[in-house]
Parts: structure tokens; sequence; C-alpha cells
């Protein structure tokens, strides 16, 4: 049983609450609330007071986030557990999570592309199939299409998990983060053309 904290883009509340709910002896605490509407400044400014007011020893879970550099600042942030639709949504909708951003693969450029999702991905969908494939099945409005994304976003988002438990353990957190970030935020490659 999780307490959850709550309180909008209010510091004072939050803290309130989470010192409130910290006197209970649950078995980790979770920050809802967030993720709604509000930009992600405010994010991560609540998430910078409330946090701290939680039982370190105990898992924290901030609900329903995120985006994978979301995610990565709420670690920064002391945040240990998350769920989110995007991985599963966005490949519904044709697009693919990158280590260089996001990819659409509804887009015409990738026709002939014969390259898989992201080079060196081990995934049952870049293991298997082309780009081309995979944007002949969305063109075809065939269902394998949807599944090989969400397959592929699925294991992004694990591997990025991955990444960041062993760049904790590594003592490396904060170099890892600024070249990932820099990596993700470029969508040098994909995403910005393509939309
Ligand atoms: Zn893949």
């Amino acid at each position: 049983m999780f307490g959850i904290n709550q309180g909008a883009v209010f510091a004072d509340i939050r803290i309130r609450h989470a010192k409130e709910i910290s006197e209970l002896s649950l078995d980790g605490y979770a920050i809802g609330g967030l993720a709604v509407g509000e930009t992600h400044e405010e994010m991560y400014a609540i998430l910078d007071e409330t946090v701290p007011y939680l039982p370190e020893e105990k898992p924290t879970y901030l609900m329903g986030v995120g985006t994978p550099v979301n995610i990565i600042e709420a670690v920064d942030r002391g945040v240990d557990l998350f769920d989110c639709v995007y991985p599963s949504r966005n490949g519904r909708h044709g697009h693919a999570y990158t280590a260089y951003g996001r990819m659409n693969l509804l887009n015409k450029r990738y026709e002939k592309d014969s390259r898989p999702l992201e080079e060196g991905c081990g995934c049952p969908a870049c293991r298997r199939y082309s780009r081309a494939y995979i944007h002949h099945l969305f063109k075809a409005k065939e269902m394998l299409g949807m599944r090989l994304l969400v397959l592929h976003n699925l294991y992004f988002y694990n591997h990025l998990m991955q990444e960041i438990r062993d760049a904790i353990e590594a003592g490396q957190f904060s170099t890892w983060k600024r070249n990932k970030i820099l990596a993700l935020s470029g969508n040098l490659v994909y995403s910005k053309r393509d939309e």
C-alpha cells in the first residue's frame, strides 16, 4: 500500500501532505496529480520541493510520467518508479523512441529504408524487421505494425531504466544524464523533420 502525495503545484500543500503520509508506515510513496497539464518545469520544481519530505528508504513513485527526459530528470530528484502510456500509445500512433529522439514511421522517408528501427537494438522488432516493412504495415493498417512499435518502445524504456541503474551504480549518473539528454533532445536524425 502506497501513500499518494497530492497538492497540485502548491509546494506548501505538497510538503504538509508529504509529512503527514510519511508518518504512516507504508510500503512506498507516490507523487500523484502531476503530468496533468502543468509544464515540465513546474513538475520538476514540485519534485524538488516534495521528494525530500518522503522517506528515503522507501520507493518513491511518480505517477503517469513520462517522456525519457522526464524520467531521467525525476530519477535525479529521487524518484524510483514510473508508469506511463507513452511507449504503447506512441507506438500505436507510429512513433518509435530511439537514443536520438523519436521517429515517425508513417513518414514516406522510411518507405525503402531497410535498416532496423534502431541499429543495435535487441528488441523483437529490430532483430527481424526493417523500417520499410513497419512503414508498410502502418500504411496497410495492419495491426502488426502497432505491435512491433509497442514492443520496440517498451524495450527502449526498459533499457533506459537499466542504463539509469548502471550509471547510478557506477557513480556516473550526472555525466551520463547530461550526455543522454543531449542525445535524446537533439532529435537531430528523425523527429523534427518528420513531424
Ligand atoms: Zn528495437
